[in-house]
């Protein structure tokens, strides 16, 4: 909606960047499926499928990048801008899924150990390191977006987590305990399951048109009734288009005043908005008298069949 140049820089880069990151992983998973194969290693062909499933997140935030610099039209109003959130609680949820699987996995090794090669898993781990270490710094500073902090984050976890499997098959190497393996497999589910909660969460309270995180709804109604002209406040929503694009739509009570005092007021209002809560998107209705009494308004609205109030104009 309100693009500006700089955006469209950013975008241009952020698709560099995305680009880069499948290309080193797509050598990655290659180079993990082959050596997973030579040394008969089912836990290099597990990180194999693993980084398959990051390839698909990544190219869902390249398509959503893609999709949220569409400008908006007359059947999408607002744009493709929620195609990135939709694609953050997709990956999230398969990631839940992931971390159950390896779970499972990884209690089942315990039960019945299986002989792990240590050398061939820290040389491979060494280039996961690399790989992952790589790919989250280059979207270390794009991670304001909760699309792209998503993967960010993965990779973030990626990294540590391969840097365990050095460190476990070097301890494997020096004692010969098989379970390190299934017990470094079930820390690197923990911290899937961690990060994609949060994720989860926070995409999920945006699909619901929940308040934005960090703000309070009594603050922000409370700032209207403070400013000069405004006797009340309802039917106050507010909500999150993306992560960091705020909307806001309310009724306000000014009582019967010319329309340039209204202008005034209603500068004021958004004003207030803009530069204390970072809600540059409002709609308002101005109104001379409460209409939840005088016009059998709504708050909160209902469904249709449910309205409980009669409106006084033909239909
Ligand atoms: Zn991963
Ligand atoms: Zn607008
Ligand atoms: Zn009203
Ligand atoms: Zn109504």
């Amino acid at each position: 909606m309100h693009m500006s140049a700089s955006t469209g820089k950013n975008d241009r880069r952020l698709r560099f960047v995305l680009k880069l990151s499948m290309a080193l992983t797509t050598a990655y998973i290659a180079g993990t499926f082959l050596f997973g194969l030579r040394a008969h290693s089912l836990a290099l062909i597990s990180e194999a499928g693993h980084n398959v499933s990051d390839l698909l997140a990544i190219l869902l935030s390249f398509l959503a990048v893609f999709l949220q610099s569409r400008p908006a039209n007359d059947r999408k109003t607002f744009g493709y801008q929620r195609a990135g959130v939709l694609a953050a609680f997709v990956n999230a949820l398969t990631l839940i899924v992931l971390s159950g699987w390896i779970a499972i996995a990884a209690i089942g090794r315990l039960h019945s150990p299986v002989p792990v090669q240590p050398n061939v898993m820290m040389i491979v781990a060494t280039f996961g390191v690399l790989m992952n270490g790589a790919v989250a710094a280059l979207l270390w500073r794009f991670s304001r977006d909760v699309n792209i902090r998503s993967v960010f984050l993965h990779m973030l976890g990626d990294t540590l987590s391969t840097a365990a499997v050095i460190a476990g098959g070097a301890g494997i190497l020096f004692t010969g305990l098989t379970w390190i393996d299934p017990v470094l497999s079930l820390i690197i589910a923990g911290l899937i399951l961690w990060s994609s909660a949060g994720i989860v969460r926070e995409t999920f309270n945006i699909l619901l048109e929940g308040t934005p995180k960090g703000l309070q709804v009594p603050e922000i109604r409370a700032a209207i009734q403070k400013i000069p002209g405004v006797l009340g406040v309802h039917d106050l929503h507010v909500w999150s288009l993306t992560t960091d694009s705020h909307a806001l739509a309310s009724h306000i009570t000014i009582g019967d005043r010319p329309l340039a005092e209204s202008r005034a007021i209603l500068k004021e209002v958004n004003h207030a908005l803009e530069h204390r809560f970072q809600i540059h998107h409002t709609t308002i209705q101005f109104e001379a008298t409460d209409c939840s009494k005088a016009e059998g308004c709504c708050n909160p609205p209902r469904p249709v069949e449910e309205h409980a109030c009669s409106h006084d104009h033909a239909h």
